[in-house]
């Protein structure tokens, strides 16, 4: 039985200010109900202020990014270590802004990954179709990439410290456009059959898979609902404490 898991991510958005009253909303109303795994993941500079909010909580802390170094003559950028110092668990990677916007390639991110698992972070990796890609029919052979290639570092050692979020880069921020609970049911099954042929079926059967684009609490029910679809990766939604409690609760 997978459970449920439901990832905030803040983007670059937030002020200090208003990244501590977030945190701590979220976290008194969860309360003490573990029934699902909750993560937030800021920008870097309010990693250690919601970190510390989150303190007694049961809800994680997660980065956004890393730089796949322990450290060395990399300005601007953020190591693993660094992030645990931070007393984050998990780390968002391959996130499809990072992707288009930054130009990350699969070759990259399978560094990242690699250098996440390496010092015990749980890995979210993001994979996911753009708008021509779906409607060119390349919809499984870009999320077979995106795993084979992201994932080659990875070793049955490690799974249990890595989810994969289904994010179409369409749906990202795109309320008018987000996957249907079909889409999602079926691309996650895809998913899941890709991933039992590179790490067999039991490690499938286990991985958790998200999904990301648009989530809002009107429609998370429907799609937490769906076989497969084991959580949900929010973006603005996230922004506000009552959508993203009531995704949550969605959730449980
Ligand atoms: C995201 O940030 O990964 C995301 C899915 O954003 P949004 O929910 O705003 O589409």
């Amino acid at each position: 039985m997978r459970q449920k898991f439901v990832v905030g991510n803040w983007k670059m958005h937030t002020t200090a200010a208003v990244a501590g009253r977030l945190t701590q909303a979220i976290a008194d109303g969860l309360g003490s109900d573990t029934r699902v795994r909750v993560v937030l993941c800021p920008p870097f500079p309010y990693l250690a202020l919601v970190g510390e909010r989150l303190k007694g909580s049961r809800v994680a802390l997660g980065a956004q990014n890393l730089y796949p170094a322990a450290d060395g003559p990399f300005t601007g950028e953020v190591s693993p270590t660094m992030l645990l110092d931070l007393g984050c668990q998990y780390v968002i990677l391959g996130h499809s802004e990072r992707r288009h916007t930054l130009g990350e390639t699969d070759a990259f991110i399978d560094q990242k990954v690699r250098a996440a698992l390496a010092v015990g972070l749980d890995v979210i990796l993001c994979v996911g179709e753009t708008r021509d890609q779906r409607n060119a029919n390349q919809t499984e052979a870009v999320l077979d990439r995106q795993l084979g290639q992201g994932l080659a570092g990875v070793t049955a050692g490690t799974l249990a410290r890595l989810s994969i979020a289904y994010e179409p880069v369409w749906a990202i921020g795109n309320l008018s456009h987000h996957a249907t609970p079909q889409q999602a049911q079926d691309a996650h099954a895809g998913i899941r059959r890709r991933f039992g042929l590179l790490f067999g079926e039991p490690a499938a059967q286990a991985l958790v898979i998200s999904y990301g684009g648009s989530v809002e609490p009107e429609d998370a029910a429907a799609l937490l609902s769906r076989p497969g679809v084991d959580g949900a990766l929010v973006g603005g939604a996230s922004l506000h404490a009552d959508p993203f409690l009531a995704i949550v609760r969605a959730a449980s």
